[in-house]
C-alpha cells in the first residue's frame, strides 16, 4: 500500500457486454453495457497539502501524463471548483498498475477514485450520485467507476442501474501489449456493419485496427473450462471467465508461458470493489 492519509482503490472496469448505437446529433454514440469491476486496479492516496500535486509510481506510470492532463488532476480541479475548495490542495499518489488505453477504463477509474478520495479528504459530503454527476462531465465511464460495482450503464454513461450482487467470477485478463485509441475504434465502428449478435459491438472494429486482438480471443477460447470470452470496452484487453479459480490460475500460467510479452492477470470480477 502506498503511503498517505486516505486510500482509494481504483478497480479495473470490465464490460461484460457492450451495445453501441449510431452516432447521435450530440456527437456521441449511445451505449448499453453490463459492467463489473475486478479486484485488481490502480491505488491512490490523498494527503492534506496547500497545493494540488500528483506523484506517479507503478509499472505503467510512464505511460500516463504526469501533469495537468492526467485525469486525476482534472477530476480534482473540477471537484474543487464545484465545492468551493479552489484554494485547498492535496498531495495525491497514483500507483499505476493498469495498462493504459487498454479498454479497462484506467483513467476513468482513477478519476472516480479521486472524486471519492477528495470528497473524504476535503469533507465535502457529496453523495455517490452527486460525484457521478460531476464525473460525467469528464468522461462517460466515470459515473460507473464512482459506484465500482456490478451495474448497467446506458446513454452517454450517465444512466446507471445498480445490479444485485452475484458471486465473483474467476477471470483471466489479457492485453497483448498494445494501446488502442477509443476514438479510432468508434471511427472504425461508424464505417462498418456490425453483427447485432456481437456481445461487444466494438470488437470487430478493434480487430480490424489491431488484428492481434483476434489472436488473444482465439487463445482464450482454446483454454480448458473457459466460460465467457470477450473483449472489454474498445480493447485491446480481453478476458475469459472460468468455472473455478484453479482453472483460471492454470489458464493464466499457460497463457503467460506461451505468450511472454502479453500482460496476463488472474483476477476476480463482479465483487463490489470500490471503497
Ligand atoms: P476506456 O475503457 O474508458 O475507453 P481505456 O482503458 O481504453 O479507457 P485509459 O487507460 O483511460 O483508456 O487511457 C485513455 C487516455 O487517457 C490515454 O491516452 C491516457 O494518456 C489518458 N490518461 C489521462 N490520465 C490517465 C490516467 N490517470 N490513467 C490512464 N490514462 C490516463
Amino acid at each position: 500500500m502506498i503511503s498517505g492519509f486516505i486510500h482509494e482503490f481504483a478497480p479495473a472496469k470490465i464490460n461484460l457486454s457492450l451495445a453501441v448505437g449510431p452516432l447521435g446529433k450530440d456527437g456521441f454514440h449511445p451505449i448499453d453495457s453490463l459492467v463489473a469491476f475486478a479486484d485488481f486496479g490502480d491505488e491512490l492516496s490523498f494527503a492534506p497539502a496547500r497545493e494540488l500535486t500528483l506523484h506517479l509510481s507503478g509499472p505503467f506510470a510512464q505511460h500516463v501524463p504526469s501533469g495537468h492532463d492526467n485525469l486525476v488532476l482534472r477530476a480534482a480541479r473540477v471537484l474543487a471548483a464545484k465545492t468551493g475548495k479552489i484554494d485547498t490542495g492535496a498531495e495525491i499518489h497514483l500507483c499505476k498498475n493498469l495498462p493504459v488505453a487498454s479498454g479497462m477504463g484506467g483513467g476513468s477509474t482513477d478519476a472516480a477514485a479521486t472524486l471519492r478520495g477528495l470528497n473524504r479528504l476535503w469533507d465535502t459530503g457529496l453523495s455517490a450520485a452527486e460525484l457521478a454527476r460531476i464525473g460525467a462531465e469528464l468522461g462517460s465511464d466515470i459515473p460507473a467507476c464512482v459506484y465500482g460495482q456490478r451495474l448497467r450503464m446506458c446513454g452517454r454513461g450517465e444512466q446507471i442501474y445498480i445490479l444485485d450482487a452475484q458471486p465473483a467470477l474467476a477471470t483471466v485478463l489479457v492485453n497483448p501489449g498494445i494501446s488502442i485509441s477509443t476514438a479510432a475504434v468508434f471511427a472504425q465502428f461508424d464505417q462498418m456493419q456490425i453483427n447485432p449478435l456481437d456481445s461487444n459491438a466494438l470488437c470487430a472494429p478493434a480487430i480490424l485496427l489491431a488484428p492481434v486482438i483476434g489472436d488473444v480471443l482465439s487463445a482464450l477460447r482454446a483454454l480448458p473450462l473457459h466460460q465467457l470470452v470477450q473483449m472489454s470496452g474498445s480493447g485491446a484487453t480481453c478476458f475469459a471467465s472460468f468455472e473455478t479459480e484453479t482453472a483460471a490460475k492454470k489458464a493464466a500460467q499457460n497463457l503467460q508461458q506461451a505468450h511472454p510479452k502479453w500482460w496476463v492477470k488472474q483476477v476476480q470480477i463482479g465483487a463490489n470493489t470500490a471503497d
